[in-house]
């Protein structure tokens, strides 16, 4: 479903991603974990369009991120194919970014009618039905600053699962979430997981990690450092580094 090759990306002088190789198969969950400023959240924006590559590919179902190929030439795409690409892949930031002044029911549905074109009838009923699926039916009409963070972000999960997203990345979901909101949101992420989404979640949650991943991959300055099943990264690192960041976080 994902296939990253070779992918770097520099800002300015400063080398973020230094060559990301990365696979991970339809229907399964890739946890990314790794300190601060090691690039998981550019490499999350290099699949959705919100950052561009420099080298290497991004492939999303087969399909070359931002770029089309003619020949073994690579031409970027129009505006109009990359908003094509990104309405099919759901992402879901730290601080949730819901339009303040839309109701929960108006945030789900927008996307809807102005991505894919859907008639408002049509993404209004697919918006309720999603806001029940995220315990939410009843605060449809409800505006973000009426919704606690744990709320807020549950609406911004089912707005991206209102395009039908083939993929969907999540930042930190939970990093701005009072302690006590984030297993609300973490049991939405399970649900999703159990119901066959493909998902790639940066979170510092080890819990979640340990028992939705089936693949957990350790970012450190711009590099993958290990990759592999939850319970060989997590409790047998055999990096240094991924040791380090573990004894942290655990
Ligand atoms: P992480 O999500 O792992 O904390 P980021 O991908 O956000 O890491 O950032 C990696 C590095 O890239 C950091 O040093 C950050 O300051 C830098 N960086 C990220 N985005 C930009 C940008 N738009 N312009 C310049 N530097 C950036
Ligand atoms: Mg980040």
């Amino acid at each position: 479903m994902i296939e990253l090759t070779g992918v770097h990306k520099s800002f300015g002088a400063v080398e973020v991603l230094r060559g990301i190789d990365l696979t991970a198969r339809a229907g399964t969950v890739t946890v990314i974990l790794g300190p601060s400023g090691s690039g998981k959240s550019t490499l999350l924006r290099c699949i959705n369009h919100l950052e561009k590559v420099d080298r290497g590919t991004v492939r999303v179902d087969g399909e070359l991120i931002g770029y089309r190929q003619a020949g073994d030439r690579l031409h970027e795409l129009s505006e109009r194919q990359i908003l094509r690409q990104r309405a099919g892949i759901g992402f879901v930031f730290q601080n949730f970014n819901l339009f303040p002044h839309l109701t929960a029911l108006q945030n789900v549905a927008e996307a809807q009618i102005s991505a894919l074109g859907r008639y408002k009838g049509v993404a209004n009923e697919k918006a309720h039905e999603l806001l029940g699926l995220v315990g939410l039916g009843d605060r449809a009409g409800a505006y973000p600053r009426q919704l606690s963070g744990g709320q807020q972000q549950r609406v911004a999960i089912a707005r991206a699962l209102a395009l039908d997203p083939k993929l969907i990345l999540f930042d930190e979901p939970t990093s701005a979430l009072d302690p006590e909101l984030v297993g609300e949101v973490l049991d939405v992420l399970h649900e999703l997981a159990r119901a066959g989404a493909t998902m790639i979640v940066v979170t510092h949650e080890i819990g979640f990690a340990r028992e939705a991943a089936d693949t957990v991959v350790f970012m450190d300055s711009g590099r993958i450092v290990e990759q592999g099943p939850p319970h060989e990264v997590l409790d047998n690192p055999r990096h240094e580094r991924t040791r380090a960041f573990l004894s942290k976080v655990l």
